[in-house]
């Protein structure tokens, strides 16, 4: 039933309610006021009562029908029997005597619609998270049809398509750059919070917004295929997917169900011997069914898992296996791949060592000549210039001498780069400390060149797949949450162990095919280990799958990872340490809603059963309802909570 019907329902019984309890016996004699008296007014509560019964509590009698009928006797069923009980109670007096009930019927259905809204509204709240994810798609491209820009539905573009994206608008779908360049804001897809500069050839995702230039965009993938849409189609999968606890909570409200019709009807025979009086014991047992309701039961789970889902899909937090991120917080060890997981997996500059020549000017002579050279070293030497800000000049009589090295003259002066036999072949001798620097840096893993400017050797230069800056901060973090962090690479022992140092990784495999990563999970399994492992999608992912949390770490918009567990958008490690806290976070949470959503019923049930009694403690059924919609309230309040507590990091 719609939100609007429900909130319509509350509202109009609430209205009719006024004068049935202004005109109910009952209520006049305890409060001892008598309400204007006019022909045919004795039926204005029996008649009202009936009408708001028949008008907001069929709501709720439809709903018993529906759960008896799947043979699941829940909060609907108590409900429904709860205020038939009221209502045939209620309509027995007008015809045997004795006190009718009609007042509190009303206010029972009142305040039990009213809390259905209430609940209503938070879970679309929780909804909402994934409608603003739906939002982010724009619903016009322009496409560039013959040359001329013409504005079509979204759903027209076809992969191979062209469109044109101008400043502040969104990219229709995903595609790739094949004119202009730009920065683009990816913050709501992936949560990388500072706008990505993207040039011709880069991917572009459908749902980020242009910041500056006009770009084209060749289209990819459209609908169903899109990153956007396949993000939505995971966090719906993991949202309705079952959890242990969510099991424990359908048990949990089953056995309160029977907890509250046995307590129920055992306190209106009580009632009955001991008091005689029939309106009093329906009345303890209606309330009984009322307050054990296991309204908020129902939403306690399901409310934790769509904001953590959801909330965690903008940041670039993927999760497919629910259980798994349940699971993941209580790993004992952590395996991360080292290429391209914990390192940048290309190779870059990490030392430079000089003899009589500033650093800056070494590279920049380096780099003047490497630009034209193809080789990854020549790669490596040049961004790290450009990455210095330095001027690179034109190199004249360039050559490259294949194995060796590269030659030439720049800035009139010349130089070679690379091996020791190019020094020798250029006559320039490797002084020992030149010598003794290299072999101490290539004995820790790095590949070394040396440079020679007319005739002298001026230095080295060491290069390296460079450690992530977040590699550092992911690695202490985990060990300060008690993680074992294990390193697993196909690369040599020295390249392993210097990477492990740097980090402060005291285990590490080296030289491990992909093949056998899954063996090396799988060994430290065996030791009783809960093992994650943290690696690519694609040459891990046997790895993966044996783990007992799989994590595909930086599969950018191929979201699509069969093996993971948990995917992670972007390449940032730290996602590792996010995924933890959003474990406890959520584990924490949903366990908290449970106890909030049954813990109540300890004290309330016996209450309502009229334990205090004795001692003057009368709960109505409307009282009951409302302590009954409070902890529902209390649980969907509880779960929007996470939303803060996670991303205040
Ligand atoms: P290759 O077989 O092309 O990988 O080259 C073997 C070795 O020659 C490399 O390990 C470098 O020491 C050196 N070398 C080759 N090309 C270059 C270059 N463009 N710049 C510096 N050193 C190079």
């Amino acid at each position: 039933m719609h939100i609007r019907d429900i909130k319509r329902k509350a509202f109009i019984s609430t209205v009719l309610t006024v004068p049935v309890v202004l005109y109910s016996e009952s209520l006049q004699d305890i409060l001892g006021f008598t309400a204007p008296d006019f022909p045919g007014s004795e039926w204005v509560a029996p008649v009202l009562a009936s009408v708001v019964f028949f008008y907001g509590g069929v709501f709720f009698l439809r709903g018993a029908v529906s759960e008896i009928k799947a043979r699941k006797p829940g909060m609907m069923t108590l409900i429904g029997v709860a205020i038939s009980v009221a209502f045939l109670y209620s309509l027995s007096t007008l015809i045997f005597g004795g006190k009718e009930f009609f007042w509190e019927l009303t206010t029972l259905i009142v305040v039990m619609l009213w809390g259905h809204w209430i609940e209503m509204k938070s879970v679309l709240g929780a909804s909402r998270a994934l409608e603003e994810l739906v939002r982010l798609m724009p619903t016009r491209a322009n496409l560039i049809r013959d040359g001329d820009v013409v504005e079509v539905p979204v759903s027209d573009l076809k992969p191979g398509d062209t469109v044109l994206v101008k400043p502040g608008e969104k990219v229709p779908a995903d595609g790739v750059i094949v004119e202009g360049s730009s920065h683009l804001n990816e913050a709501m897809l992936t949560g990388e919070s500072k706008p990505v500069p993207k040039k011709k050839g880069d991917r572009v995702i459908g749902g980020s917004v242009n910041m500056e230039g006009s770009i084209k965009v060749r289209v990819e993938r459209t609908g169903e295929e899109t990153y956007l849409n396949q993000v939505l189609k995971l966090v719906k999968e993991a949202q309705e997917s079952k959890t242990r606890l969510q099991d424990m909570a359908d048990r949990v409200a089953f056995y309160l169900t029977v907890v509250a019709i046995t307590v129920g009807g055992t306190a209106f025979v009580v009632w009955m011997l001991l008091k005689g009086d029939v309106r009093f014991a329906v009345e303890r047992a209606v309330t009984v069914m009322v307050i054990a309701c296991p309204h908020a039961l129902g939403l306690a789970i399901p409310l934790v898992v769509a904001f953590s889902t959801s909330y965690s899909a903008r940041k670039g937090i993927l999760v497919r296996n629910r259980l798994a991120l349940e699971r993941v917080k209580d790993v004992d060890a952590v395996v991360f791949d080292k290429t391209g997981t914990l390192t940048e997996g290309k190779f870059g500059v990490s030392e430079v060592f000089t003899k009589g020549m500033e650093e800056d000017d070494l590279i920049r002579y380096t780099a003047s000549l490497e630009r034209n050279s193809e080789h990854v070293i020549a790669q490596a030497i040049v961004e790290e210039a450009k990455r210095r800000g330095l001027n690179i000049s034109e190199a004249e009589d360039f050559r490259a001498v294949p194995g060796k090295g590269v030659v030439g003259t720049v800035e009139g002066r010349r130089v070679a780069v690379g091996t020791p036999v190019l020094m020798e072949q250029e006559g320039a001798e490797l002084q020992e400390d030149v010598l003794k620097r290299a072999e101490d840096l290539e004995s820790a893993g790095r590949t070394v060149i040396f440079v020679a400017v007319d005739g002298k050797v001026r230095g080295c230069i060491a290069l390296s797949d460079r450690v992530r800056p977040e590699s550092y901060e992911a690695v202490r973090e985990l060990r300060n949450m008690g993680k074992r962090v294990v390193m697993i690479t196909g690369d040599s022992e020295e390249v392993a162990r210097a990477v492990a140092k740097e980090l402060n990784i005291d285990e590490f495999f080296a030289r491990v095919l992909p093949h056998e990563k899954a063996e090396r999970v799988r060994r430290l399994q065996e030791k009783g280990l809960k093992v994650a492992m943290v690696g690519d999608g694609i040459n891990d992912a046997p790895a993966l799958v044996q783990a007992d949390v799989g994590v595909a770490i930086g599969s950018g918009t191929d979201v699509a990872v069969e093996s993971a567990d948990i995917i992670l958008v972007k390449n940032d490690p730290r996602d590792v340490v996010a995924v933890m806290k959003l474990s406890e976070l959520t584990v924490k949470k949903m366990v908290q809603n449970l106890f909030w959503a049954t813990g109540y019923n300890v004290v309330t049930i016996p209450l309502a059963a009229g334990v205090a009694v004795p001692w003057g403690v009368v709960l109505k059924p409307a009282v009951g309802a409302i302590f009954m919609s409070l902890s529902t309230v209390i649980v969907a309040f509880n779960a929007m909570l996470m939303r803060r507590q996670l991303w205040s990091r």
